[in-house]
Order: structure tokens, then sequence, then C-alpha cells
């Protein structure tokens, strides 16, 4: 793939001045060899925030866009339905009736992805004490249309509008949990809460990490927002996917390529004492700020093509068929 037109990229002085001392790096644990939770870098409240001030500009850029706006407003008045309280004592069946019940609901629930995997507490943010036992996840997939068009306003305005529908999603889960008897607690993004999305969303089956720092889900590639409900009602564990990304990625230069700020690493690098694909946090937020959220790197991935992924999954079992 040709490189970005977009480069080189310079960001605007008024952001640069915004930048705090610290590297967003060291905040996420960049090279660091031993495990650690993850630190809150953005998404909540910019008080709590080095890069707090950064984040609030990133609101003032591009007021005039109707698409962005219009996205916000129906965003708001999702945020602003109530979800019910706790409706008595707890209903007892098993973890396998609550499971289909739960599953069964979901189907008309509006999204795209459903799975359920245990709460891991080494994924939830620094400070964040979170006893229940199970999260839910969702994922809703962007119009391929629209994100195509990133780093355009219209490509932000879809991402905000996912965002919405999956914070609906996610009400409509713990308010039919929640009349259940059963506590349970929504996190739509972007401001995700206590909870790391991404390594659940990948134990509960949604795929794997991708070099670009985003899952790779066979059917919808990286075009996709998540959203989170954590509960004790009795549940069992979807399964984990694997299709061997990492032997696509490890060929594949697509999203490097195609990063304006050049920020999405080439090779795995540590992180908190796992070796991972790495988005350099303080290459990236700049352009991301000034684009509309950017989107490039999931727009430009060749599994967010759709049709292309189980396409892709075939040639890679093809491949590890002849490597065996
Ligand atoms: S979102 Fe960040 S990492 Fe992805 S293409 Fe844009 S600037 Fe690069
Ligand atoms: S664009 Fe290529 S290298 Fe980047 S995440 Fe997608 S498949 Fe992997």
């Amino acid at each position: 793939m040709a490189k970005s037109p977009y480069r080189p990229f310079t960001p605007k002085p008024e952001q640069v001045a915004l930048m705090p001392a610290i590297s967003g790096n060291t905040i996420n644990g960049m090279t660091e060899s031993n495990y650690r939770r993850a630190t809150p870098i953005y998404w909540r409240d910019p008080a709590s925030l080095h890069h707090g001030e950064l984040q609030k500009w990133f609101y003032t850029q591009n007021p005039d866009n109707e698409a962005i706006n219009e996205a916000r407003a129906e965003r708001a008045k999702i945020l602003d339905i109530d979800v019910p309280a706790v409706n008595g004592t707890p209903v007892q069946q098993s973890a396998e009736e609550w499971t289909e019940e739960l599953t069964a609901f979901a189907e008309n629930v509006d999204c795209e992805l459903f799975g359920i995997t245990a709460l891991n507490p080494d994924w939830t943010y620094e400070g964040a004490r979170l006893t229940q036992k199970w999260v839910i996840m969702v994922g809703v997939a962007h119009d391929y249309e629209q994100i195509k068009t990133a780093p355009d306003g219209t490509a932000g305005a879809e991402v905000i509008k996912q965002y919405g529908r999956g914070s609906k999603a996610v009400k409509d889960i713990s308010t039919w949990i929640r009349n259940k008897g059963w506590g349970a607690d929504h996190h739509g993004g972007p401001m995700a809460g206590p909870l790391l999305l991404i390594p659940h969303a990948i134990e509960c089956g949604f795929g794997e990490l991708g070099k670009h720092g985003s899952i790779i889900n066979e059917e919808y590639g990286s075009s996709f927002r998540l959203a989170a409900v954590v509960t004790d009602i009795p549940l069992i564990a979807t399964q984990k996917s694997f299709y061997n990304v990492d032997d696509f990625c490890d060929r594949c230069q697509v999203c490097a390529n195609a990063c304006p700020p050049e920020a999405i690493m080439p090779e795995k690098v540590m992180v908190r004492g796992e070796l991972k694909w790495y988005v350099d946090f303080d290459q990236c937020i700049p352009f991301f700020n000034e684009n509309s959220g950017c989107a490039i790197c999931i727009a430009v991935c060749p599994w967010s093509m759709p049709g292309r992924g189980p396409k892709i999954v075939q040639q890679l079992l093809r491949r590890a068929a002849r490597s065996a």
C-alpha cells in the first residue's frame, strides 16, 4: 500500500502546547517488563488525567461538522436513558439456563457481536475494584461505507454513532438482568470506566489483537466498537477464537504505511510484562485529535473489508497446512 497522503504531519502549535511533560507511552508501561495494571490515560474525567487538556481539546475540533454534532446529540439522548434499579431478589436458576436465556435475549438487542467471559481483575484499571464475576461483551459494527472515509468527519460521526448504539445495547442487557433481581453495571465507550474492554473481548471470542492495536474479528475485521456489562448473574463463558492473526500481521504493513504519524509499531513490544502489538500513544494522539478520531488504521485493515475476513482465514489455514 502507498504511504499515507497525510504525511508529513505536524501537529498544530496550540495542541503541542497542551501536551504534558510525561510521555503517554510511559503511562502505558511501554518497555516495562514487569506486570502491573493499566493506568488510565484518556476517556475519563479530564481533571484526573495527565492528558486531560488534550482530551478536552479534542472535543473543540470540527465544531461545525453537522454529522459529528448530530451523532453526538443522538448519543447524548442514549446516555440519558435510565436503567431501572435491581428488581427484587435474584431469581435462581442454573448458569446453563441463564446463559441460554440471556443469549436468546441478546439476539434481539441491536448489536452484532455478543460474548461472555470471567472478569479478570488484571484487566481493570489501576485503582478500580470490581467484584463481579462476569463480563458480557457486545460489539457494534461500523457501516463500512462511512468508516472508509477516515479521517474525514463522516467516519468520526460513524464512530460516535456506534458508541451510542453500543451504550444502548449494554443498557438493554443491564435492564434485562436487573429485572431478574441481579446487579448489572454497563460500560459503553469511549468512556469505558474501570474495565479494559479489549482483553475481555478477545477472551470471550471476538478475535485477536492486530498490529494496529485493535481487535481483528473474522466477520467485521476491526470495524466495530465495544461495550460491556459486569454482573454476578450465573453464566458460562463463550469460547475464545483463534485464526492466527499474528501470521497475517507479521507480513502485512497496510496500517503502518497508512498511519500518518507512523504511530504503529512494526514489531511487538513489551508493555507491562506482555509482548504485544502496540501503538505509540504520543505519535497517534495529535493526529487523532485533529482529525475526528482518525480511524484510518481500522478502515484500511484488509480484514475490515466486508466479506474479506473469512477468505483470509481460509488463506491462513492453507498456509498453516502447507507449513505442517
Ligand atoms: S488512529 Fe492513530 S494509529 Fe490509527 S492511523 Fe490514526 S494516527 Fe495512526
Ligand atoms: S492492516 Fe495488516 S498489519 Fe495492520 S492490523 Fe490489519 S492485517 Fe494486521
